[in-house]
């Protein structure tokens, strides 16, 4: 399998200075590496993605001289780049998981989780689902056409994940090396049967993202640490797709200089804002650098042989003023 690195934005805004590090330490990452960049919009929403907001991404990536070997504007051999062009690829592995008979129809609202779910703290999926519509013997599904129930709801699809750990005869802990955690090791069925299928039908996050990664030959996957839930969802996919898993990199989060979490809608730290403002690109870059264990330099050249993963890239940091 050829290697590539990826940075793959949801376009719902601009992007921040929050965004702009991951996309950096990815990109230097898979330069150091010799392997190509690659960009994948992931909007597997479009309804969401606000008009303007893939171009406003553009701009700024432009802006900031990160170039990517392969993405939506250039094409490539892992093409198409943005997922509402790769709707139809997600149809085969969705067909794997129900032929081992993982998956199943679930109607209830956010809502109903919510008030029934678990432990809210796991983060990235929200509440964590209860398994209210796990069936008692898991069996594959006559069809994956879009399922209305009797009560005319539409059904998403999710996966039983205590049936997909039994199969593959592993305990209830997944876990991975990561290139910043060092091991990583949760226990899944307390994360809860995740959506792999959206009630209108299209393929949800965590099975896109995975199946992406695999597809478009990404070996280096470099993000936020607020997805390492989802990464432990992804690995048990993989797992169950038999498919090689990436090198994950999960990196802490990039806090205001005063410690609070950043905002899209504070300007300090927007991109766009920040180049009105007058703020050379270089500059941009060498801030993140240099709170990343980098030379404080905006030459992605230098900045490329300086290069090494960092075990402190686990914890938050704050932006100098
Ligand atoms: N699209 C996701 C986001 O913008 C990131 C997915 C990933 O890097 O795996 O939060």
């Amino acid at each position: 399998m050829r290697g590539a690195g990826r940075f793959a934005p949801t376009p719902t805004g601009r992007l921040h200075l929050g965004n702009v590090r991951t996309a950096l330490l990815a990109w230097l990452w898979a330069r150091a590496s010799g392997i190509p960049n690659i960009l994948r919009v992931e909007d597997l929403d479009p309804a969401a993605v606000p008009a303007g907001a893939l171009e406003g991404i553009y701009t700024d990536l432009d802006w900031l001289g990160l170039v990517y070997d392969e993405e939506p504007r250039k094409g490539g051999p892992a093409g198409p780049y943005q997922q509402s062009a790769r709707f139809d690829l997600y149809t085969a592995p969705l067909e794997r998981l129900n032929a081992m008979g993982l998956l199943y129809p679930c109607g209830c609202s956010r809502k109903e989780v919510a008030q029934a779910g678990l432990a809210p703290h796991a983060g990235d999926e929200g509440p964590i689902y209860p398994g209210t519509c796990r069936p008692a013997a898991p069996a594959p599904l006559d069809s994956l056409s879009p399922i209305v129930l009797p009560n005319g709801r539409r059904a998403a699809l999710r996966l039983n994940v205590p049936a997909a750990l039994e199969r593959l005869g592993t305990g209830p802990l997944v876990g991975f090396d990561d290139a910043v955690c060092g091991r990583v090791e949760m226990d899944a069925v307390a994360l809860g049967d995740f959506v792999v299928r959206r009630t209108d039908s299209l393929a949800a996050y965590q099975l896109a993202c995975a199946w992406d990664d695999v597809e478009m030959g990404c070996t280096q996957v470099l993000r936020g640490l607020d997805l390492l839930t989802s990464a432990v969802r992804q690995v048990l996919l993989l797992r169950l797709l038999s498919r090689p898993l990436p090198q994950y990199a999960h990196v802490g989060l990039v806090l205001t200089p005063t410690g609070d979490k950043l905002s899209k809608r504070d300007d300090a730290i927007a991109v766009e804002a920040l180049r009105r403002g007058g703020e050379a690109p270089e500059r941009i870059l060498a801030r993140l650098a240099g709170i990343s264990a980098l030379p404080e330099t905006g030459d992605l050249a230098r900045l490329t042989s300086a290069f090494a993963v960092a075990p402190a890239w686990r914890e938050s940091v704050r932006l100098s003023p």
